[in-house]
């Protein structure tokens, strides 16, 4: 922020700023080039976010930036936040922490396991302190008493709930919508959701010549919907535009894979030379093939797929 008193911006705020920069020029907007969608007669563009930063990258920095502008403009130079041992945005909190000078600490659901997973490497390699808790105190993550135990532990710190997935998360989100330079034609804009912040957020800048389409990546019945529904009330958009959430495209469910979605995203990767990755672009990707073979959009169509990201261990997830 300018101000003409402050001494000097530090060496890591520099750095965060470089990053903010070039996450608007390195997240192109290109044609996905395959036969298929010709015959189709769909004009399919995606968003490439995953060009950002190799570690962080895709919808995590953007859930993260002002996150780390609030810390920053708090005095706080610890930021704290909880995943999994596979999670994206611990990985991205773990890089942007390395850049930007500030000590990290990454809470881990589930007891250390003897070979740390390749994320978690690269994680503790970038600085991060790593805190396994058992999955029953992973739980309480919310809770005051175990907020104030890791309080105890760690000191001050500035907490980001899982996943980067607060009010502050929601409104970086917004700012991936002028990357796509929509003008008033209609245009469907697809997603892969796991908690929908990022929907929640594009849904705010988004225009009304849009419809948004969001692929739940987690079984079960759609928890999602009423979610952002709330959020959105709680910043204040009263119209967004159309916005849906599908939820047939799980595959089994979070981080499950089948046979048919590997198979998928092989041949996609073949013909178009565009990387997925089976969490979440993979089952997006499958998602909106699926629909267009179903006829959800006469010939003519625009569709903008929004390439979240998440490549980072990409020959680990080859062989899980
Ligand atoms: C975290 C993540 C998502 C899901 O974002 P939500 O805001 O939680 O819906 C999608 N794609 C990738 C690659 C991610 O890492």
């Amino acid at each position: 922020m300018g101000c003409m008193l402050c001494v000097e911006t530090s060496r890591g705020e520099r750095a965060l700023a470089q990053l903010e920069s070039a996450s608007i020029s390195a997240s192109v907007l290109e044609d996905v080039q395959d036969p298929w969608l010709q015959e189709h007669g769909i004009h399919l563009r995606m968003l490439r976010l995953d060009r950002i930063h190799p570690q962080i990258s895709g919808n995590k920095w953007f859930k993260l930036k002002y996150n780390l502008r609030a810390a920053q403009a708090a005095g706080e130079d610890t930021l704290l936040s909880f995943g999994g041992a596979w999670s994206n945005h611990l990985l991205a909190l773990a890089e942007a922490g390395r850049l930007g000078d500030l000590r990290t600490i990454g809470v881990v659901r589930g007891e250390e396991s003897q070979a740390p997973s390749p994320v978690l490497q690269r994680c503790a390699d970038a600085g991060m302190v790593l805190h396994h808790v058992p999955r029953g105190d992973y739980r309480r993550k919310h809770e005051a008493a175990f907020i104030s135990q890791l309080r105890d532990r760690f000191g001050h710190f500035y907490l980001i709930p899982e996943g980067g997935s607060n009010l502050d998360g929601v409104r970086g989100c917004a700012d991936i919508v002028p990357l796509l330079g929509l003008d008033d034609r209609p245009v469907t804009v697809a997603l892969a959701c796991g908690t929908a912040a990022t929907l929640a957020g594009m849904l705010l800048a988004l225009p009304e010549s849009a419809t948004a389409l969001g692929i739940s990546v987690l079984r079960g019945e759609d928890t999602l919907s009423p979610q952002v529904a709330q959020c959105l009330q709680a910043l204040g958009q009263t119209k967004p535009c159309p916005w849906q959430i599908e939820t047939r495209f799980h595959c089994g469910g979070y981080a499950r894979r089948t046979a048919q979605l590997l198979d998928f995203i092989e041949g996609f990767e073949l013909r178009t030379g565009i990387p997925l990755e089976p969490v979440y672009t993979g089952k997006l990707m499958l998602a909106l093939y699926r629909l267009i073979e179903e006829g959800r959009w006469p010939p003519g169509s625009e569709l903008i797929a929004i390439h979240t990201g998440g490549l980072f261990p990409r020959e680990c997830q080859k062989l899980a």
